[in-house]
């Protein structure tokens, strides 16, 4: 599976912890992010991570175009909802995407936890099936 992950400044050390405690997880997956996500998941937790740019400069734009084009199986976007971010119009075209594509997607840790069991259980293999000539 394809793995998205995005976080704003406020909520990256939750995601850190979060990458830590599910490492052997997320280490049999292909992993993606913008730019500054990216490079503190990777130096906390050693897995390795497609970066993109950082979202302010288009990063999380490059994330939409591979959802677009049905390359992401699933999201994880921890957002600080208290501190709007300039641009939080493209993250919400992401957000919306998700929906056109039906790609599962948390923007909390308590949805990031229910989906992370689920893709360990199986549960989103779905996605594998629709896509039976994605190479994941
Ligand atoms: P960043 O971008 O990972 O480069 O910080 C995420 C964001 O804040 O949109």
């Amino acid at each position: 599976m394809n793995i998205a992950l995005i976080a704003h400044d406020s909520k990256k050390e939750l995601l850190v912890q979060f990458c830590i405690a599910y490492c052997g997880i997320l280490s049999r997956h292909n992993l993606c992010a913008t730019g500054t996500t990216g490079k503190v998941v990777s130096q906390a937790t050693g897995l390795e991570i497609q970066r993109y740019m950082s979202g302010s400069q288009g990063g999380d734009q490059q994330i939409s175009a591979r959802i677009s084009c049905n390359e992401i199986d699933l999201l994880l976007f921890f957002r600080d909802p208290l501190r709007p971010k300039p641009h939080e119009p493209n993250e919400m075209n992401l957000l919306r995407l998700c929906d056109v594509h039906n790609i599962p997607v948390a923007t909390n840790i308590a949805t990031a936890e229910a989906l992370i069991h689920a893709l360990e259980r199986g549960d989103l293999d779905w996605r594998a099936i629709l896509n039976p000539s994605d190479q994941r």
